[in-house]
């Protein structure tokens, strides 16, 4: 898949270099969790980084030293039970990857997989690769579907998506949810938890694309990754410079801005 520029060529001279890594993109990618990436390229660019995307799938070497962030979207179950069987090959390396801070943006089953198991609508057991210590349940015929909206208050930021997913998903001591929901469903429908951070893993069931709806998340995984590759000094666009409202309406021309006020 080749994922071109959303801004002209002749726009950036690129200081950075971001490298990511689309784990299994070509089968896990439901709801259009690509968007993600195509959110992320937009951000990076934006802070001035040119940015490669390779998907990683069934079969192809992983090595941790040759992306700065990964991205692992949602699948059915047809799909999460093949990949279950090439994820034991990339274990080590993501377990690298992960304990060298690196950002990782999981969603749905991509997020299931990073854990211990998953158990299928049909009730069978599917092994997670154990990097992180969640681990998913089933349900008696029902999925969780609709929107929602959650809290993190380590950010204090808010996040809002569309869920849609039967696992039930249920965190260890040592991870933390994304988020706390205000409304919808959530990692289980009981402990009020939505997703995952650990280290610098995100997790979430949110679709919609979640980055999409959610550029103040974009924008601190993209962050994070450069400041890990480049220096934790290294001074940025804030986001207000690159995201906000105004800056976009700069881009608007005066008939859709005019549409857009309405
Ligand atoms: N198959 C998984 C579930 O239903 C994940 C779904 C998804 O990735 N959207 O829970």
């Amino acid at each position: 898949m080749v994922y071109t520029s959303l801004q002209s060529p002749h726009s950036k001279d690129y200081q950075f270099d971001l490298s990511i890594a689309h784990l299994y993109g070509n089968l896990m990618n439901t709801y259009g969790d690509n968007g993600n990436i195509l959110m992320l390229k937009y951000v990076a660019e934006k802070l001035g980084a040119r940015v490669t995307v390779d998907i990683v799938s069934l079969e192809d070497p992983f090595k941790a030293d040759d992306y700065d962030l990964v991205f692992f979207g949602g699948g059915q179950d047809y799909e999460q039970a093949i990949v279950a069987k090439d994820l034991p090959s990339k274990k080590e390396a993501i377990a690298e990857f992960i304990d060298k801070d690196k950002v990782i943006l999981a969603i749905c089953g991509g997020f299931q997989l990073l854990g211990q198991y998953y158990i299928q609508a049909n009730g069978e057991k599917i092994d997670g690769i154990g990097v992180m210590g969640h681990y998913t349940l089933n349900q008696n015929n029902n999925r969780y579907i609709g929107d929602i909206k959650i809290y993190n208050e380590e950010f204090d930021e808010t996040y809002y998506g569309f869920e849609n997913h039967q696992g039930r998903t249920f965190l260890s001591d040592d991870e933390k949810p994304l988020g706390k929901v205000v409304y919808g469903n959530g990692n289980n429908k009981e402990d009020g938890s939505e997703g995952v951070h650990y280290k610098n893993v995100f997790g979430s069931y949110f679709h919609g694309p979640i980055l999409s709806r959610n550029a103040n998340l974009a924008y601190h995984l993209v962050t994070t990754a450069l400041k890990n590759k480049y220096g934790h000094d290294l001074t940025l666009p804030t986001y207000q410079d690159i995201l906000s409202l105004e800056v976009a309406e700069e881009y608007l021309d005066v008939k859709s801005k005019a549409e857009f006020e309405k």
